[in-house]
């Protein structure tokens, strides 16, 4: 059966994560003021859906993962996981930070191990196939005993990769998970990710700032603008899978959106600098 098709199967109609009038002020110790990052923020995310998330620096994409994670409550408004409201992180919605936040001292298995190892369900069962696994599927068989210093930055996002993937989350939340590596090998790891992603049936959110990485591997991909952030578009990708850049260079749909997208960053962007300024 063609991957595509098995990751259609997956996918479904019913809502994974649903964020409602989601509002969030941070207080700013420093001056006794109030911050509104994101206002009245909308987003139905459904179970299996890989949905990526596209804006200028400062409107509020991190804070709404964070909220969906459980690290950041809500100012106002609601933010439900498989119809349950988020009352705090769960192993259920696993992060993928884009500094990778691995534990230096402790080698690769050791880092996938941590993982599982904060979660009552899992205490007193050994978990050294499901880690093994984990390492296998993000393509570092062979890397368990290195230490995170001995491994490059790609090898390194891997790691953190197979961290989230150990405890097999329902949600997986990526902040720019690729956005310290090379071009070369964020490419390669962008058509691994897909292939890794599709058929798990997992629900993705997936923060980037690079648009063509928006497109090929989002199956909508999510446009947010600043002050106050807030979303400002949302577009069906409606390309095969599994995609390629090269192949998407020659579909008419790609270059239309990575077009409108350009246009509509390059707008937001250019505002949310005048602003600052
Ligand atoms: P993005 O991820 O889109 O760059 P963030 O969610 O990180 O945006 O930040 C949105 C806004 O909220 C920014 O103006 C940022 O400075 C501010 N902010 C983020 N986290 C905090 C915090 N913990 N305390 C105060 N302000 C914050
Ligand atoms: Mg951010």
């Amino acid at each position: 059966m063609a991957v595509a098709s098995v990751h259609n199967e997956l996918r479904s109609e019913q809502p994974m994560i649903e964020v409602s009038n989601l509002t969030v002020r941070y207080n700013i110790s420093r001056t006794g003021q109030t911050l509104t990052a994101v206002e009245d923020v909308n987003l139905t995310v459904n179970a299996g859906e890989f949905v990526t998330v596209l804006g200028p620096s400062g409107c509020g994409k991190t804070t709404v993962m964070n909220v969906i994670a459980g690290l950041v409550e809500p100012t106002e408004g609601t933010v439900l996981v498989g119809g349950e409201p988020v009352k705090g992180p769960s192993p259920d919605r696993a992060v993928v930070f884009q500094d990778y936040a691995l534990l230096p001292w402790r080698t690769v298995a050791d880092n996938v191990r941590f993982g599982v190892e904060m979660q009552k369900q899992y205490r007193g069962i050994d978990m050294t196939e499901k880690i093994n696994d984990a390492i296998e599927m993000v393509g570092l068989k062979g890397f368990e005993k290195s230490y995170p210093r001995e491994l490059s930055g790609g090898m390194q996002q891997r790691v953190g990769l197979a961290r989230a993937l150990v405890g097999d989350p329902r949600v997986l939340l990526m902040d720019e998970p690729l956005g310290a590596v090379d071009a070369l090998t964020r490419e390669v790891m962008r058509a691994e990710l897909e292939k890794i992603i599709q058929g798990t049936g997992k629900t993705v959110i997936f923060i980037t700032h690079s648009i063509e990485e928006a497109i090929l591997l989002g199956d909508r991909v999510v446009v947010f603008k600043s002050h106050p952030g807030s979303v400002l578009e949302i577009h069906e990708t409606n390309m095969e899978r599994p995609r390629s850049e090269r192949g998407a260079q020659g579909d008419p749909r790609y270059l239309e959106l990575r077009d409108h997208l350009w246009t509509a960053l390059e707008r937001e962007a250019t505002a949310a600098v005048r602003e600052r300024a």
